[in-house]
Parts: C-alpha cells; sequence; structure tokens
C-alpha cells in the first residue's frame, strides 16, 4: 500500500485517487490516514466510539478557530483521520455507525454537474 502525505490518504496505486499527487511513497503503520469528515454531532459519536475500542484518531476542524465562532459551530465539520495500523477498524466501526445507505445531507459546496 502507498501513501499520499498530501491529502492522507491510503492508495494501492499511484497518482493518487483522492488529490492526484504522484509522489506516493510506502505506507507505514503509523501513519495517519483519512478516515471520514462529521458535523460537530456526529463527529462526537465518532469519538466516543473510537475512543471505546481504543483506536487512536486526530480531528480536525475544518473552518479554523477564527471562522467557527464567526459561524457558529454548528456549521463546523471535523476530518478525522486515525494511524494506518488501526484504519481498518476504524472504518468498520464507521460504518456500522453510520450505515451507507444512510447518507447524511452533504451541505453544497461544489457540485460538478452543469
Ligand atoms: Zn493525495
Amino acid at each position: 500500500m502507498l501513501y499520499c502525505k498530501d491529502c492522507k490518504t491510503a492508495a494501492s496505486e499511484s497518482p493518487c485517487p483522492r488529490c492526484g499527487n504522484s509522489k506516493l511513497r510506502a505506507i507505514e503503520e503509523t501513519d495517519l490516514v483519512f478516515l471520514t469528515v462529521k458535523d460537530v454531532v456526529f463527529a462526537g459519536m465518532l469519538e466516543d466510539v473510537l475512543a471505546d475500542n481504543g483506536i487512536p484518531y486526530k480531528a480536525k476542524g475544518m473552518l479554523g478557530a477564527g471562522l467557527s465562532v464567526k459561524l457558529g459551530t454548528v456549521l463546523e465539520r471535523y476530518v478525522f483521520y486515525v494511524p494506518y495500523s488501526a484504519h481498518e477498524k476504524a472504518e468498520a466501526l464507521l460504518e456500522e455507525l453510520f450505515p451507507p445507505e444512510g447518507e447524511e445531507v452533504i451541505i453544497a459546496e461544489e457540485t460538478d454537474e452543469e
């Protein structure tokens, strides 16, 4: 497995499927890998589940402190990263918690369709 340092993604081949970076290196167990993006409410649930299962994680706010003060924390969304060694388990927990058919509403920010 390869690792894209730019967007923190595990990729099976180069270039990176998420950002197109072609300078990928071999992934290491301790590399932080992108897990998911959740809003405040779901981020809290996910944090609990990860903690209960002993999975270390990093959650980063997307808006940044300044903006979330201005817009209110309701709009803040969190990007979750977990070490590659725990990624598979974290993904399984994520699917249990948020089944794929229960697609959450994504705040429209970009649409590729005309
Ligand atoms: Zn990438």
